[in-house]
């Protein structure tokens, strides 16, 4: 069966995690031990499941959840999550601070969008991944 990304969350916190899935079904299954794992009070019924068609997973086994700090940081990188609060920034280091994708395949935070110059954008190779 075909795997797939699936984004898990509690619809009334719109905050979740993402996570290999070859149903909506079984992503259903996976997301909602998660989110109770993870403190969310949440009841079946309020969990919504979304396929994240963009988000390339062939090399992952079905189950696995991008969560933890590596887990949430490989989440960003491949595109499951836009963005990561209290996260340590993968270029400079700085913790606790929130990480995006500042340029196209470039991952920081605030500091390092305001630190890098055009030649650092044009050479992404530059920063620590
Ligand atoms: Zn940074």
């Amino acid at each position: 069966m075909k795997k797939r990304c699936y984004f898990v969350s509690d619809k009334h916190e719109n905050e979740g995690f993402s996570l290999v899935a070859t149903s909506v079904r079984d992503a259903k299954k996976i997301g909602f031990k998660v989110l109770l794992f993870n403190g969310y009070d949440c009841e079946w019924i309020d969990v919504r499941v979304e396929w994240q068609k963009n988000v390339n997973v062939d090399d992952l086994d079905v189950g696995y959840v991008f969560e933890g700090d590596k887990g949430l940081m490989e989440g960003l990188f491949r595109g499951c999550y836009s963005y990561l609060e209290y996260a340590t920034c993968p270029n400079c280091g700085t913790e606790d601070t929130m990480v995006q994708e500042i340029y196209k395949d470039v991952f920081g935070c605030d500091y390092c969008e305001d630190k890098l110059t055009p030649k650092d954008i044009n050479n992404p190779r530059k920063l620590k991944k």
